[in-house]
């Protein structure tokens, strides 16, 4: 959609060096172990989150969810992708563990496996379009806010257009003001990713002592600024 807006999209994605991968699978065995906590593993190159879809209210959840897992794996990577991506989820949840490997039998044949990346686009407006959420400004899964960005943009220009009587110069003041939220946001996720992928055994350690002193308020409160940049909402 957006190719049909920019045209040629070629530098337009900024690859942070690694590869997302996610998908559900059956277990109720593991569903039951992992109970309303999320695990995440603790390796150098790589991460894999695991958690129940039951979470929270095992019995309110429709009968197809019950005993399901979500799991997603983050291993390194260009913006290449693999030729055979089931053997690459396969291989990295291999590295994790034991509770990553008991779900290495249930990986789809053919997994969603993508590039970590966040869109650098010059102009946003182009005419009467606007390019909005990831199409204009993914921030990438590193910095998890991708999905309050696009829905708080979305409402932000609402409003914009709302109190304005010239469309042109309201989709222009959105850009203009919409970029000074993200682009922080965008900075701080190229921060985080050596954080949340640590790449060295020292990166690994330097982020258990992180996450330890979050223990405390007051380190907590910058740490969380620091990280994720200006609240969005
Ligand atoms: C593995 C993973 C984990 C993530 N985790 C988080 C997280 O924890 N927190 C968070 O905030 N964000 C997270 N994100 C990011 C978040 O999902 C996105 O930032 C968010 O979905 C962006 O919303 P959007 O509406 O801009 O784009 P999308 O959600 O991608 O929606 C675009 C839609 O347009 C449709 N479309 C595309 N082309 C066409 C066409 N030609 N015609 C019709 N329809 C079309 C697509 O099918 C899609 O449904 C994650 C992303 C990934 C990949």
């Amino acid at each position: 959609m957006r190719r049909l807006v920019v045209g040629d999209e070629a530098g337009l994605l900024r690859p942070l060096g690694f590869q997302t991968a996610a998908f559900t699978c059956s277990h109720p065995e593991l569903a039951a172990r992992l109970g309303d906590e999320v695990l995440l593993t603790d390796v150098v190159g790589g991460q894999v989150g695991l958690f129940a879809l039951d979470l929270g209210g095992r019995e309110q959840r429709p009968e197809p969810d019950r005993g399901r897992v979500s799991v997603f794996v983050i291993r390194r990577g260009g913006s290449r992708l693999p030729d055979d991506p089931r053997r690459a989820v396969v291989d990295e949840l291999g590295r994790h563990g034991a509770w990553a490997a008991a779900v290495a039998d249930h990986v789809p044949d053919a997994p969603y496996l993508d590039v970590v990346a966040q869109s650098v686009v010059p102009r946003w407006v182009h005419g009467r379009v606007l390019l909005a959420g990831d199409a204009a400004h993914a921030v990438s899964l590193l910095a998890g806010q991708g999905a309050s960005l696009a829905i708080a943009g979305a409402a932000a220009l609402v409003d914009r257009i709302a109190g304005h009587e010239d469309l042109d110069a309201a989709l222009e003041e959105h850009e203009r003001t919409w970029r000074a939220v993200v682009e922080p946001v965008q900075r701080s996720g190229r921060r985080a990713a050596g954080t949340f992928v640590p790449r060295h055994r020292r990166d690994l350690w330097l982020r258990r002592t992180v996450l330890r002193a979050a223990r405390l308020p007051v380190v907590s409160r910058r740490l969380l600024s620091g990280l994720t940049g200006a609240a969005t909402h």
